[in-house]
């Protein structure tokens, strides 16, 4: 059996395993600075703790659940991709990409996903498990102790690597929890952003949060036939539900929506698709609180669609922008190391 992750304990839960451990429990907050703010991730190095307490620690919980298996670097040096390993050899991916200022995690929520999307590496390579809040705000410790040995620091966090977060709601909650919290690692919950399939119970539960964190719907076709062949979910939540839930959210939150596009060539990059998509917003919106992102679709092992022309996406963005809406053409960003969200693993696996 691993021991357990110490980045799964509340404050109050390492009150208590302190308390067992016959220590004070103010001990606890001055681990939590040492795991959360000064990104030590070795009981021996928490040097305001007495001897004792260290080796216990260390006997107790394990402080590194990832275990770097392979790295891989674009040839722009722009986009870094890291293969972890859990203790029970459950493989998560990470990615930090650099883009002029910005410093971005992309982090996993699941070792694998059940959803099974056709384009999608993640959903090609099956289920593996969960993660727990603790491993899932561990990436971003491990990140933001890369780039603070560089002198730099992460500005973004955004859940979409493996997995669907509003399939593992609640260890999503409490990663993002800690990960905001002054007394965790206190990043600005307005800097990170969580991606959903459009999992309609995970976006009603959200809107009851009144969270800061940002929520991003991947969208990929306007019409409940073409999106039901991509999205395999999409036969339980159609499109009309999650639009209704959109609409909920928007309303009661009065906070943005993000929609995701990958372009597919001659699947959902036509005139057509944009001018249903630009409808659906208008009559099933109140508000059109929304932001469009398209990207090309990294190619994937087993999907035979590829990304579309440049020309294609251009006028594809051009009739959104005609509609009034807002609308941003992503970069492909590390396409040279299969950068796109379960490349890594899933060509690990086979
Ligand atoms: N499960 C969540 C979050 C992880 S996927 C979700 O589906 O939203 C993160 C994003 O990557 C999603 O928008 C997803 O549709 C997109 N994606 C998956 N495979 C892709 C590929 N091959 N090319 C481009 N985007 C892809
Ligand atoms: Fe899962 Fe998201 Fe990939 Fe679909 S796109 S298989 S929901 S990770």
């Amino acid at each position: 059996m691993p021991l357990p992750c110490i980045y799964d304990l509340s404050l109050a839960d390492l009150q208590s395993a302190l308390q067992e451990m016959g220590e004070p429990p103010f001990r606890a907050r001055q681990i939590r600075q040492n795991l959360f703010r000064r990104l030590i991730d070795d009981p021996e190095r928490m040097t305001d703790l007495p001897a004792g307490l260290r080796a216990e620690l260390g006997r107790a919980f394990t402080f590194r659940p990832l275990e770097v298996e392979r790295q891989a670097v674009s040839a722009d040096k722009q986009t870094r991709k890291f293969l972890f390993r859990l203790p029970d050899g459950a493989p998560v991916e990470t990615v930090l990409m650099l883009y002029e200022r910005r410093r971005t995690a992309c982090i996993s929520t699941q070792s694998g996903c059940a959803v099974g999307c056709a384009f999608c590496a993640t959903g090609q390579m099956g289920f593996r498990r969960s993660l727990t809040g603790g491993e899932i705000a561990a990436q971003v410790l491990s990140l933001a102790r890369m780039l603070e040995a560089k002198g730099d620091d992460l500005s973004n966090v955004v859940l979409m690597g493996m997995g669907e977060p509003f399939l593992n709601y609640d260890a999503v909650l409490s990663a993002v929890q800690v990960l905001s919290a002054e007394d965790g690692f206190g990043f600005g919950a307005r800097r990170m952003t969580i991606s959903t399939v459009g999992v309609v119970p995970g976006i009603r539960r959200f809107t009851g949060e009144h969270s800061q964190v940002n929520l991003a719907i991947s969208l990929h076709a306007a019409d409940d036939e073409l999106r039901s062949r991509l999205i395999p979910i999409n036969r339980t939540y159609p499109l009309a539900v999650v639009f209704e839930a959109c609409d909920e959210y928007i309303r009661e939150t009065n906070r943005r929506i993000s929609f995701e596009w990958a372009m597919i060539e001659g699947v959902n990059d036509s005139a057509a698709q944009a001018h249903h998509l630009a409808d659906r917003i208008r009559k099933s919106l109140h508000k059109p609180l929304v932001h469009i992102n398209l990207l090309p679709l990294n190619r994937t092992r087993t999907y035979k669609g590829g990304p579309s022309q440049a020309a294609r996406i251009e006028s594809f963005r051009s009739i959104l922008a005609e509609e009034g809406l807002a609308c941003t053409v992503r970069l492909a960003r590390g396409v040279d190391i299969a950068a796109g969200c379960g490349q890594l693993a899933g060509a690990a696996e086979k």
